[in-house]
């Protein structure tokens, strides 16, 4: 790219993460008052109403500047966690965690290893920094671990796993994941990114948190912005050693998280028993549109996550518009290289009622 200015390394290559529409522009837009949002994976339920009541009062508080430190709720997730809160790291989002990791440990020159069809934000913090980015080629949609293994050299600074990924749902077991960890030299630094763990339900599938005390290379990243239904108000967390811990508070900004994102985060975990409710009706959405979609014939990337990507056999942006024109809002993930999958996240019933009669209305013509 030329501009005018000189620029950092890294940014002219930059594509912007492209979010999804808010509806209120969606739905002025196309005249639309009724429209169901299942683009971005929020939690169709909400937080709890014990988050909502509790912030009420805590408004006149705006003025202060929140708790640098995030002491209360890093207090709250040392307890949850069993490890010492001078291990955790908080964000204004993963997301947050993940640039500071980039920052930290990619430059110009170094390595970020990943795979194909991974999350979005790993490219965009990695080339941020001007590191170089190694793509493994995704195997049945998912991490082939030997292939990443295989790209890991003397300049890898990074690699970046989600466990379940995002958008295809694959997820990776325990020993294989174990035996990836394990295998590293110990000078990468590995980042599990465990932002949908609440909604898997497979016994085989791995806390890598638990790992910590063994893998001082290993980051797990958990956050607030799904099962917890607070991904407007940007919490999120890194687990690790002290010592990757020390690294990541050298570049975070002193009030990261807000003020009333920290209060908020920890009323939420005051109240497990409705996260457990969302993840339900997860389930059970889940079972809808699964078989809605069978029912349609279609094929999709069987997904442990609260999204499903199907494959619409064609051109999934255009299904993506005509389904906006019936007020759905789902997410074409070509960018991820699926062009024919379409990226559903699963609603309230009824919103995925709306999904499907959308999608056979839109695919029989
Ligand atoms: C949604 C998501 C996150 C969470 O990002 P936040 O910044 O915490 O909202 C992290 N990783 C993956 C793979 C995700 O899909």
């Amino acid at each position: 790219m030329n501009t005018t200015f000189n620029i950092a390394p890294g940014i002219g290559g930059l594509t912007p993460y492209v979010p999804g529409k808010p509806v209120s522009e969606l739905e002025r837009e196309l005249d639309i008052y009724d429209s169901v949002k299942l683009a971005s994976n929020e939690n169709p339920l909400g937080p709890s109403p014990l988050v909502t009541e509790a912030l009420k009062d805590e408004l006149h508080e705006l003025s202060r500047y929140p708790d640098g430190g995030g002491f209360a709720l890093r207090g709250r997730l040392s307890e949850r966690h069993l490890i010492g809160d001078e291990r955790i790291t908080l964000g204004n989002g993963s997301n947050d965690v993940l640039d500071m990791i980039a920052r930290v440990f990619l430059w110009p020159g170094r390595e970020a290893v990943m795979s194909e069809h991974a999350f979005a934000v790993y490219p965009i913090s990695s080339q941020a920094v001007g590191a170089t980015i190694r793509v493994a080629p995704a195997r049945d949609y998912g991490h082939d671990l030997a292939a990443m293994r295989a790209l890991v050299g003397e300049d890898t600074g990074v690699v970046f796993i989600a466990n379940p990924n995002n958008p295809t749902g694959t997820w990776l077991r325990r020993g294989e994941l174990r035996d990836f960890l394990d295998d590293l030299p110990a000078h990468v630094v590995a980042v599990v990114d465990e932002a949908y763990t609440e909604y898997v339900d497979e016994p085989d599938y791995p806390d890598a948190s638990e790992w910590l005390d063994e893998l001082p290379n290993l980051i797990v990243t958990r956050t607030f912005s799904k099962a917890w239904g607070l991904a407007g108000l940007r919490v999120g967390y890194a687990l690790s050693s002290l010592e990757i811990a020390d690294l990541l508070n050298r570049v975070r900004q002193p009030f990261n998280v807000n003020l009333l994102a920290q209060l908020a985060a920890g009323f939420a975990l005051d109240d497990e028993a409705h996260m457990r409710e969302g993840v339900s009706f997860n389930a059970c959405g889940m079972g809808q549109i699964v078989s809605g979609v069978h029912a349609l014939g279609l094929d999709y990337i069987p997904s442990v996550g609260n999204f499903l990507c199907i494959d619409v056999g064609r051109d999934a942006a255009e299904v993506d518009q005509a389904l906006l024109r019936e007020g759905v809002i789902t997410r074409p993930v070509a960018n991820y290289g699926l062009p024919r999958h379409l990226r559903v996240s699963i609603g309230m019933p009824e919103e995925n009622a709306r999904f499907l009669e959308a999608l056979e209305k839109v695919l029989s013509t």
